[in-house]
């Protein structure tokens, strides 16, 4: 049997969670959210949180259009962007590196320069991390955080009545990527959010005291939503007209003929925040920044999450990335 034939990644990982998976009194949360969470000392301690992605070159990071220090960059964010999506900060971050052996010793020097900018600009400081060869380079980040208990957000906590709330605003690393592989070339916007994206943790920590639920969005819209329904065993409408997209990313999407939504649900790497919040909760948080965006609600009863088109019909909504998936 084929991964694809299971369903994808996430199918995967729920079967390697139901053979290794440990339940284990200081592990508050274990596989299924954006990083573990786990408690190192009597309660009322903030919690450590733990996460770790890996980027491999052609699949999440191509040298054809990304420079060495872009990637750095990138790969510090889209760690740091799950511990803003626990409602934490960053602390402490190993990185090991895959690199084929003719590898340019610049081109590495290059990588640890964006890393270390990343870094510097999020409190986090490299503490460690492995080298080794293989046939392609890739990258892997652990990173660590703490999260005061009264913040933490968890996918599974999103209650029935929420607002569904997203940050910024999405779709434009898909729709560079969608340029570039067309050998058109994006505009300097697009293309600095595929290559160089930002985590929210600029505001993260205003939102996380007032939200049940957070993720953060790596993998599209579709997917993540799903993430939250599943988890919380919910589920949403979505209002297609109030999913925010930055002009550039209409206008990709007018030059490739294609609906720009897509780039919203399907794409993925925005590293912006999904979150659901009790309705009197918004209007604090309003006070508090404008970069805040009311997409749907959240419903009652664990079902597929609805897409309310701009002429009223109400549609399945369409699925994010999923590593593997035919
Ligand atoms: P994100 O997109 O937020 O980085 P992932 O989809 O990569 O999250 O992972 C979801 C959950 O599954 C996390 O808790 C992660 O630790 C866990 N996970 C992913 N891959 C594996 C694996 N190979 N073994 C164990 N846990 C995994
Ligand atoms: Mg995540």
């Amino acid at each position: 049997m084929k991964i694809q034939d299971i369903g994808g990644e996430f199918e995967l990982i729920d079967r390697l969670a139901a053979i290794a998976g440990q339940v284990h009194g200081d592990l508050v949360v274990g596989i299924g959210d954006d990083a573990a969470v786990i408690r190192t000392a009597p309660e009322p301690a903030p919690y450590l949180l733990v996460t770790t992605d890996l980027l491999v070159e052609g699949s999440h990071f191509s040298s054809r259009w990304c420079s060495p220090e872009q990637v750095g960059h990138k790969a510090v964010a889209c760690n740091a962007s799950d511990i803003a999506a626990m409602g934490g900060k960053p602390s402490w971050m190993f990185a090991s590196l895959v690199l084929a052996p003719n590898a340019d010793v610049e081109w590495v020097e290059g990588l640890y320069r964006g890393m270390a900018r990343a870094c510097r600009s999020n409190g986090i400081i490299l503490a460690g991390g492995d080298t080794t060869h293989g046939p392609a380079a890739s990258l892997s980040i652990t990173l660590l955080g703490i999260v005061d208990q009264g913040h933490l957000c968890l996918r599974s906590q999103a209650k029935p009545g929420d607002l569904i709330m997203v940050t910024g605003t999405l779709g434009a690393s898909a729709a560079a990527l969608a340029l570039l592989e067309k050998n058109d070339k994006p505009d300097l916007y697009l293309l600095s959010k595929h290559c160089a994206p930002d985590c929210r943790l600029d505001i993260s920590d205003i939102i996380a005291p007032l939200a049940n639920a957070m993720i953060d969005i790596s993998d599209g819209l579709g997917s993540e939503i799903r993430h939250i329904c599943r988890q919380s065993r919910v589920g949403a409408e979505i209002v297609a007209d109030r999913i925010p997209l930055h002009p550039e990313v209409r206008r990709a999407a007018d030059q490739l003929g294609i609906d720009p939504l897509s780039f919203a649900l399907q794409g993925g790497e925005d590293y912006e925040l999904l979150f659901t919040m009790a309705p009197e909760r918004v209007e604090g948080l309003m006070k508090r920044t404008d970069d805040c965006h009311q997409i749907g609600i959240v419903t009652q009863g664990q079902y597929e999450p609805v897409l309310i088109l701009a002429d009223g019909n109400r549609i399945r909504l369409p699925e994010g990335y999923n590593h593997f998936k035919k």
